[in-house]
């Protein structure tokens, strides 16, 4: 299967060169030219399957110049018992008759980017390998938080390539921090930037289009990559566990086959729902794709009315994986429901970056209201929803809090009764302090040490990684200026 740009569908190219590259030089983002479509004998054959062999099935079907051999081996790597702390990888833990909720931040990091992460180093690696590629691929990342832990476990010594984050000083949670800068790998760096995430991200942006820069680096053997989820890579590995969350409940005898199920995703990127709908694309049977955003309400407003207007105030708040107002992701869908119409998604495009704003066309309206539904929930009814589930047993992180209590108002409005699984994307000890104060708890610190305390109050076990961080050593203490970061980078690929 070839793969094309969402700005230019003459543009062909292989799976293992639409993953090396990241993202297309015309700006667009690398998108399959089919969508593989799955029948009812492909689900019932997975059924009884473990989670890795499932990867590598779905994951064939769009990565065509690898093998299977190839795909299940890297899924044992990336979702082994030494890397995920369940052996089902990514849990459907049932809460009622027709609500269930998809864990997917028992990987190393506790995150769901882990899911992703533990996978494309090794999907890039080989894709080096089978495009005669021999200079080293240098990863740069600029990280709010769960992404850069999660890309810095992934590379780890990876052979033939190198990872470089760079982090806001004081923008990420201590828990965050301590998580990076005690990253083992030899091919590894870690740098605070005296600034905001906007800074850091400004700074790799100016980093990856020096063309001084880039020579300096070809000379010494190495090209700039990209782990963010703009790249294919990073959005298939994703498009597995709703496949596995669905035959998880066939399985266990929640769902008949064929029966639909909705999926509620919190959202921020728009990567996580985009491979929910890609799943729903290849014939899983999926009923309403239910898009959750806090108080940062793009998404919202755009899947209701049309326009998206990223003209309005932006907002922290405490699931900061979703504080973006620009979502990256939304043009390949833009690209699949305009009919891959390239110069339409190039029009939406040029207008968000010429006035912040588009509006889609008519069909496209329709579409997205046929598939989708959204809103978004506040800081109140993010920590509501902590208190009120934890109450009923269920102890969940501020993200996927916001999933719960969107799913909730979609119930109320629309009256659908279709079983639902809302997605959980980290654990609640990334977020400690916010979590103990839902659950009514003083914070007593806002270190590790809340690691302990929230333990205390819940019984919840800790997981073993980020009980593990009290007693690493820290082996990154470099923080430098914003106009310093380009020679953070020259240094860190001598
Ligand atoms: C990244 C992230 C999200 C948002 O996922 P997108 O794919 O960017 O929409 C939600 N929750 C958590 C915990 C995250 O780390």
């Amino acid at each position: 299967m070839k793969y094309y740009s969402t700005r230019d569908s003459a543009l062909r190219m292989d799976s293992a060169e639409a993953v090396k590259m990241g993202l297309s030089r015309d700006g667009g983002l690398l998108t399959p030219e089919t969508i593989p479509q799955i029948d009812r004998a492909f689900l019932e054959s997975l059924v009884a399957e473990r989670y890795q062999t499932r990867a590598a099935k779905v994951m064939g079907l769009y990565l065509t110049d690898y093998t299977e051999e190839e795909l299940l081996s890297f899924a044992e790597n990336a979702y082994g018992p030494d890397k995920f702390d369940t052996e089902t990888v990514a849990p459907v833990r049932t809460l009622d008759d027709t609500t269930h909720c998809l864990e997917l931040w028992h990987g190393p990091t506790s995150a769901f980017k882990d899911m992703a992460l533990q996978m494309l180093p090794q999907l890039l690696s080989a894709a080096l390998r089978k495009t005669g590629e021999d200079k080293t691929a240098c990863i740069l990342v600029a990280t709010s938080g769960d992404t850069g832990k999660a890309a810095l476990e992934g590379f780890a010594d990876v052979p033939q390539t190198k990872i470089m984050v760079f982090y806001p000083k004081d923008g990420v949670s201590k828990v965050q921090e301590t998580q990076m800068v005690t990253q083992e790998g030899d091919n590894v760096g870690v740098c605070a930037v005296a600034g905001n995430f906007d800074d850091a991200q400004a700074g790799v942006k100016r980093i990856f289009s020096d063309s001084a820069v880039r020579e300096t680096l070809a000379k010494r053997g190495y090209f700039l990559s990209s782990a963010n989820s703009i790249n294919w890579g990073r959005i298939l590995p994703q498009v597995v566990y709703y496949i596995s969350a669905y035959c998880d409940l066939v399985r266990d005898g929640k769902l008949a086959m064929g029966d639909r199920v909705n999926f509620c995703v919190p959202t921020g990127n728009f990567g996580d729902i985009l491979a929910a709908y890609y799943a729903k694309r290849m014939g899983l049977p999926v009923g309403k794709l239910i898009c959750a955003s806090n108080r940062n309400d793009v998404l919202t407003d755009f899947l209701r009315t049309g326009v998206y207007d990223r003209n309005r105030p932006f907002h922290t708040t405490m699931s900061p994986s979703m504080d973006i107002l620009v979502s990256s992701n939304l043009e390949r869908l833009l690209f699949d429901l305009s009919g891959e119409n390239d110069e339409e998604v190039r029009g939406y495009m040029a207008a968000l970056a010429e006035s912040g704003r588009y509006e889609v066309s008519g069909p496209v309206k329709a579409a997205l209201k046929e598939q989708f539904w959204g809103a978004f929930c506040d800081e109140a009814g993010t920590a509501a929803a902590i208190g009120s589930y934890y109450k009923k047993g269920y102890l969940m992180d501020t993200h996927t809090a916001v999933a719960a209590s969107v799913m909730e108002q979609y119930r109320r409005e629309t009256g659908d009764d279709t079983a639902t699984v809302f997605v959980s994307t980290a654990s609640p000890y990334k977020f400690c302090n916010h979590v103990l104060t839902a659950i009514e708890e003083t914070p007593a610190g806002d270190g590790v040490e809340l690691l302990d305390q929230l333990n205390a109050v819940t019984g919840v076990p800790v997981p073993r990684r980020l009980a593990a961080l009290k007693d690493k050593a820290r082996r990154f203490d470099r923080t430098c200026e914003k106009p310093g970061m380009d020679d953070v980078v020259l240094e860190f690929l001598r």
